[in-house]
């Protein structure tokens, strides 16, 4: 039977993983390693290398070198997060005509489905040359706040890709499958995953080998990340105080303290002093200048603690919207490289009274978890285990006064289908746009349009006579529909949502075609596509 890889696309790193008979097994990349730096760059001669190549010679290609792209992943060019993401990467933004975030480079501009599919390409490859045979389907994770344009733009990426995604499921719902399938016991459990980029805290309740996911809550922008800013600004100012240099706007000397900033950060997980050495940081009319100095594990813990805090309130949330408290949580499950520093471990320990369960590696769990699920789908096992998720927002129409009405409720358990009459409110009004959000906020304008569609033909009425029902369904992915039906007049007419931005049909295939020529291309000429 044909091997269905799980895809962790991670927005620092990627891992993919396969069921070598009851065991999920991470797949190395075609340089051996278990994850994949999620970046791609362009050389000057128009080359394109993937991973840990592209990664490597970040400092010296700053702005042709892509990376965190799935931190924009489905965004609008205007979303205030842009506008600080904008701030933090060398590289350029753009705005598409349907008002979608494009990336520049090299006088081109890319989507993210694009550049992400570029990754996934070379995920499918190594998978490939790993099980010697062609991989088409796959199962995909996403954060499990990801919206529905977010999610939509993953399955694109894939499509690109040429990959058949068969679900997508929430990176904590993945945690859970690869901690649970093995424990056949009751239990309530939280995952905290603390990634590069993004923060998830999930409320999991597994009962007879059903996984339930009663809350979920988190913040796109918070990351590991954000731990190397903190270092790299520290450093930069230390280095402005001691020679009066400004190196904000020094891209190469950016990226290169970025890096080490990382690094140290990862060793002072496993020691408690790291050396940050950058030579030639700058050659300035008084002389080269370099930076040494010590990072000690306490300096960073005071630096980047306010992080770690900032998590509460959404771990919190979650247990209050599911009713619970932290000393109801019987196991906690940790995700994401960045779980991996000591003072993050304590005070997650702390806040639950609980030791995290610590045997399988942070930045694999999800991957695994991906493949453990499409083991299930592919022998149809579901009735062995059952994986039931919910919506991380609630789902609803704009109404009378710019007002918004929920139809869905956030935390519903999907896959769910729901109808809410409406109205007209003129008379003899014909037709009704509805316009679909997705959020909680009671204001039309403060939640995010998912698509805008008319329903024609209404029979003539005074106001508010006619019944127009409005049907929701989301699918076990997360995808939503919805339709609408004139009861009034008995008509029903069915109408299909495009989402307001994305990709369309036809882009889509314009890029898979393109995307199809560039890789017979580079196949002919030996393009790098991550290979030293
Ligand atoms: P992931 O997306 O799960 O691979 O997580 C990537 C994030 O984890 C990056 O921000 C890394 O810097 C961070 N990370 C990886 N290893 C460590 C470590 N040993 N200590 C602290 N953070 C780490």
């Amino acid at each position: 039977m044909e091997h269905i890889i799980g895809i962790d696309l991670g927005t620092t790193f990627s891992c993919i993983a396969f069921m070598e008979g009851d065991t999920p097994k991470v797949i190395p990349n075609l340089e051996g390693f278990a994850t994949t730096p999620s970046v791609v760059s362009f050389t000057s001669s128009g080359k394109m290398i993937i991973g840990n190549t592209a990664l490597r010679q970040a400092v010296t290609n700053p702005q042709n070198t892509l990376y965190a792209i799935k931190r924009i992943m489905g965004m609008k060019f205007n979303a205030k997060e842009i506008e600080q993401f904008k701030k933090r990467v060398p590289y350029g933004l753009t705005e598409a005509e349907n008002g979608d975030v494009m990336i520049e480079v090299q006088s081109r501009t890319i989507s993210p489905q694009e550049l992400s599919s570029i990754i996934l390409k070379y995920l499918k490859k190594c998978a490939e040359s790993f099980l010697g045979e062609d991989i088409s389907k796959a199962v995909i994770t996403v954060p499990a706040h990801f919206n529905e344009h977010q999610r939509q733009a993953t399955k694109d990426a894939a499509k690109i890709a040429g990959l058949d995604i068969i679900r997508v499921i929430n990176e904590p719902t993945a945690a859970c499958l690869a901690h649970g399938l093995n424990s056949r016991k009751n239990t309530k459990a939280a995952v905290y995953d603390m990634g590069g980029g993004t923060f998830d805290i999930s409320i999991v309740e597994i009962e007879d080998g059903v996984f339930n996911v009663l809350a979920t809550s988190g913040n796109t922008f918070l990351g590991g990340e954000d731990f190397d800013n903190r270092i790299a600004d520290w450093i930069k100012d230390d280095f402005q105080k001691e020679t009066d240099i400004d190196l904000s706007s020094d891209g190469l000397a950016l990226q290169r303290i970025k890096e080490a900033a990382e690094n140290a950060k990862r060793e002072l997980s496993f020691s408690v002093e790291s050396e940050i050495n950058l030579p030639f940081i700058l050659s300035h009319k008084t002389g080269s200048k370099h930076i040494k100095k010590i990072l000690s594990r306490k300096k960073l813990e005071d630096m980047t603690k306010d992080l770690i805090q900032e998590t509460f309130p959404f771990m919190d949330k979650a247990l209050a919207d599911c009713g619970l408290e932290s000393k109801d949580i019987e196991e906690v499950i940790l995700v994401g490289g960045q779980t991996r520093m000591p003072l993050l471990k304590k005070m997650i320990t702390d806040y639950f009274q609980k030791q995290p369960i610590e045997d399988i590696n942070p930045e694999e769990i999800v991957a695994r978890g991906a493949a453990i699920q499409s083991e299930i789908l592919q022998k149809n096992l579901s009735d062995l285990v059952l994986l039931l998720d919910v919506t991380p927002f609630s789902l609803g129409i704009e109404t009378e006064n710019r007002k918004y009405t929920k139809v869905i409720e956030k935390n519903t358990t999907i896959p769910t289908k729901k109808t809410m009459s409406f109205t007209t409110v003129e008379d003899n009004q014909r037709r009704v746009k509805i316009h679909v959000l997705q959020g909680e906020n009671e204001n039309a304008e403060e939640n995010v349009s998912l698509a805008v569609f008319n329903l024609v033909g209404i029979g003539l009425a005074p106001a508010g006579v006619p019944e127009i029902d409005v049907t929701f369904e989301i699918n076990a992915d997360g995808l939503v529909q919805v339709s609408a039906k004139d009861m009034e007049t008995g008509r029903e007419q069915k109408i299909e949502v495009q989402p307001s931005s994305g990709l369309s049909a036809e882009e889509l295939n314009k890029i898979i075609k393109r995307s199809i020529e560039e890789q017979k291309k580079s196949d002919a000429e030996g393009i790098d596509h991550g290979k030293t």
